[in-house]
């Protein structure tokens, strides 16, 4: 175990999240009816760390499904304003498939162009992971070699892992080591405790029953059943409803509207969330729309995700995180269809 390595006791937990809410905006999955969703804690509010998925993932920290991105005034020229960024955030309880989503969302919003946006608030943000050991029938996480029930060093300032009556907490850097640097309330790490996260993890890690075999060849396997019935089938189930997209930790697309003032002088730009399985989304000047069809738009969320990913972004856009199937109305999963294909079961 690194020697940035503490054992929490659940009893203390109230008194550790007080500490943290002194100095920093919390943000942890709260229950929500049937659900769970990433909250902002009030003092006293308790989070739950024990879950399977939440409907929006902590994306929206990050990537907030509106913003405004300036504000505008005319004078004698024209008066631009930056907004505003919120206090340092803690993002406790973020699964690791939602956490390697977010190294993804490094990439997408990096490059030669960084989005100014976005790496305010991620410079500006302490991502708590904690090890997953919910995993349900929807997860797929383990057909990837960089994700899986738990994080190996990276994508995380802090991790916990749930082994009963406590956490065990690492720190993946100098933030996440400064969240457990409180004399009195964390204990040694034993080999015992080491014991038991190896156990709880395997445990994890046999719950993910899913999978997608021979991730490396997938984008050649996709091509070639570009043209397979399986697509048109389950397009036909599919109401254009958007579900899929907006509650996928990977999904970053987003279209700008203006809304001015009556007086004309005064207004903002803001961006909003959009969804490529929505009908006008590819719409373009008279009419003209690329994907107009339901198959063409249900083909093109999972093959940019699996196939066309790789070579713009270098990486996959998918963590197996289960939300697209799990929120699907029309039970489209994209698991079973590529296990139709292959003429295999989801359970390779
Ligand atoms: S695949 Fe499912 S969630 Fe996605 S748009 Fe179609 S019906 Fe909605
Ligand atoms: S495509 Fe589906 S399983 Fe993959 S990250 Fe997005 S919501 Fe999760």
């Amino acid at each position: 175990m690194e020697k940035d390595a503490v054992i929490l006791l659940k009893s203390k937990v109230r008194h550790w999240l007080d500490l943290l809410l002194e100095k920093y905006v919390v943000c942890a999955p709260v229950k929500n009816k049937a659900d769970y969703k990433f909250t902002e804690l009030e003092p006293g509010m308790e989070p739950c760390l024990s879950y399977t998925r939440t409907l929006i993932p902590p994306k929206k920290y990050l990537h907030p499904q509106q913003e405004t991105l300036f504000s505008y005034k005319r004078t004698d020229g024209m008066e631009a304003q930056l907004p505003e960024f919120e206090k340092k955030t803690v993002v406790l309880g973020v699964h690791p498939c939602d956490a390697r989503a977010i190294q993804i969302y490094d990439v997408v919003f990096g490059g030669d162009l960084p989005d100014i946006y976005y790496w305010h608030r991620r410079k500006n943000t302490i991502i708590v992971a904690i090890s997953c050991t919910e995993p349900d029938e929807n997860c797929f996480c383990m057909s990837f070699s960089d994700c899986g029930p738990t994080l190996d060093k990276k994508g995380y300032d802090l991790l916990l892992t749930d082994l009963g009556d406590r956490y065990v907490m690492e720190a993946g850097s100098l933030e996440g080591s400064m969240l457990i640097q409180h004399p009195g309330l964390f204990d040694r790490v034993t080999d015992a405790d080491i014991q038991a996260k190896g156990r709880a993890l395997e445990i994890a890690k046999l719950r993910v029953r899913s999978k997608i075999p021979d991730i490396k060849g997938l984008p050649a396997f996709l091509e070639r059943h570009y043209e397979h019935d399986v697509w048109a089938k389950e397009a036909k189930k599919c109401v254009s409803c958007g579900a899929c997209t907006m509650t996928c930790p990977t999904c970053f697309c987003y279209h700008m509207e203006d809304f001015n003032r009556f007086n004309l002088s005064e207004g903002e730009r803001v961006r909003i969330w959009d969804s490529c399985q929505l009908f006008d989304f590819a719409e373009v000047a008279m009419g003209e729309n690329f994907r107009r069809d339901r198959e063409a738009r249900l083909k093109w969320r999972i093959y940019h995700k699996l196939a066309y990913w790789p070579e713009q972004f270098g990486t996959l856009g998918c963590t197996g995180c289960g939300r697209c199937a799990h929120y699907c109305m029309a039970d489209i999963d994209m698991t079973r269809s590529m296990a139709e294909i292959r003429g295999e079961s989801i359970y390779a």
